[in-house]
């Protein structure tokens, strides 16, 4: 059974959220501060399956908690509860490593959907095989989701990058920005159309906020990433990635 914990500081919503998630089968906890949400997953990270994280919390909030979890390691799935109408608050709160959000008020049906739909993604991403070492470009079966390029494993099942013996997890949002690059590798793309295709927000929001993920995956992906090679800045655009022709396998499926 998974362990949902939720992070809310309004007790009607977090009681209603944990008679609506134990009706779906689902062990619940909830603790009403970002300290106290640190607390219980530094002090047994592996209990926990999935967090309902809001932004809005007395002492640090919800960006900070998403922010301290990912630094020390901990990708358990967030859920980010954003306040309405502000973008900048979703991007925000991808940046700082949230998997997914949602806009209060929300209908709770939609809740139950994204919570299952992470959890699935969680339990696939885990059931799936490792496979470390050589022979990652020809063995993958049919079904592996991965692209390969310059000596680099980007597995989109399992959520993380491989570059020799270095593993690097991925958040969903980091890995949906990467196949997007991936899958329109060679043209360019705008920041604007990333912000309508990756993370579907079509207000009128600061574009500039997508090049934090940049800078993040070009960590990740580049050799030297002040000198990118595959995820090129296009001025007065937004980005290309390039794959090197002569070392690359194309897995990708769309
Ligand atoms: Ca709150």
């Amino acid at each position: 059974m998974s362990h949902i914990l939720i992070v809310e500081d309004e007790r009607h919503l977090a009681d209603g959220l944990r008679f609506n998630l134990e009706a779906d089968g689902y062990d619940v906890s909830v603790v009403e501060d970002g300290e106290a949400a640190l607390d219980r997953l530094s002090s047994d990270p592996h209990s926990v399956d999935l967090i309902v994280l809001d932004v809005m919390l007395p002492g640090i909030d919800g960006f900070a908690v998403a922010s301290e979890l990912r630094r020390g390691g901990n990708y358990v799935p967030i859920l980010m509860l954003t306040a309405r109408n502000r973008p900048e608050d979703v991007l925000r709160g991808f940046e700082m490593g949230a998997d997914d959000y949602l806009p209060k008020p929300f209908e709770l049906s939609i809740l139950l959907a994204r919570v299952n739909g992470l959890l699935r993604r969680r339990d696939w991403s885990r059931r799936a095989p490792a496979t470390h070492g050589g022979s990652v470009t020809g063995s993958s079966g049919p079904a592996a989701d991965r692209f390969v390029f310059a000596g680099k494993v980007i597995d989109f099942d399992r959520l993380e990058l491989r570059a020799g013996d270095r593993h690097v997890p991925l958040t969903l949002m980091e890995a949906s920005l990467l196949r997007y690059l991936v899958v329109h590798a060679g043209k360019p793309v705008s920041r604007k159309t990333i912000l309508e295709n990756v993370w579907g927000l079509h207000e009128d929001t600061d574009t500039r906020a997508i090049d934090n993920f940049i800078v993040r995956l070009r960590r990740y992906i580049e050799d030297k990433p002040a000198e990118p090679k595959h995820l090129l800045t296009v001025r007065g655009v937004g980005y290309r990635f390039v794959v090197e022709a002569e070392v690359t396998k194309k897995t990708v499926s769309s």
